[in-house]
């Protein structure tokens, strides 16, 4: 039977060895330690929920430098929050179905924009939402299978005296995967 040269090549020998002695100190075996394997990472899809406020540019350079790195995938996801018609004032004007899925069209184009700037564009997709920010950017980790969410601290309102924006702060607490929290003024490590 013939053999494939590349699958016949032998395993890699640890240069660690386990040498067992018996009650005399002579040497009873020696066993090679197995090679401990590096971990590696694979990152397929990154998240990067985007208010098109200045911080969150900086986000979205980190998860590009990443995505290109890793040959991994970039969703941009903005989420459309629903107007709140106060009823106390009687009739308000809400707009109606086509003037939404207009609003809805040229914020995908925003986002499309942005996504064709990307150095990672081959691989990369938008998403617009409606709905509160932060359990629709938690939902769509799971619902696209995101491996990282890359987020700013602080987005449009950016009030500097709280650690970190509502927003950022309950997607760290409920997001099922690693979120990695970029300061919009900090040391950089991406350019
Ligand atoms: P701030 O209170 O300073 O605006 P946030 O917590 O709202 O801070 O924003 C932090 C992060 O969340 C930013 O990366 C921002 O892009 C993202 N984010 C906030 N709101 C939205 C939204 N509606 N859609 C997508 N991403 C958002």
């Amino acid at each position: 039977m013939k053999t494939n040269p590349s699958k016949s090549s032998p395993p890699r020998r640890s240069k660690t060895q386990v040498v067992v002695t018996d009650a005399t100190g002579h040497r009873a075996a020696v066993a090679p330690l197995p090679e401990p394997k590096a971990p590696r990472l694979h990152p397929t899809r990154i998240l990067v929920p985007v208010d098109f406020s200045t911080a969150s540019g900086k986000a979205i350079a980190y998860a590009d430098a990443f995505a290109s790195t890793f040959g991994a995938a970039i969703t941009l996801l903005h989420v459309v929050e629903p107007i709140v018609l106060p009823s106390e004032f009687g009739y308000v004007p809400a707009p109606s179905p086509e003037e939404e899925i207009k609003h809805l069209d040229a914020i995908k184009t925003r986002l499309q924009k942005v996504a064709a700037g990307l150095d990672s564009a081959k691989g990369s997709g938008v998403e617009v939402r409606v709905g509160r920010p932060w359990q629709e950017i938690t939902a769509a980790v799971t619902e696209l299978g995101v491996d990282l969410l890359v987020i700013t601290t602080h987005g449009r309102t950016g009030i500097k005296h709280v650690l970190m924006g509502s927003v950022a702060e309950k997607i760290v607490r409920h997001a099922a995967c690693p979120v990695l929290v970029v300061r919009p003024e900090e040391k950089d490590f991406v350019g």
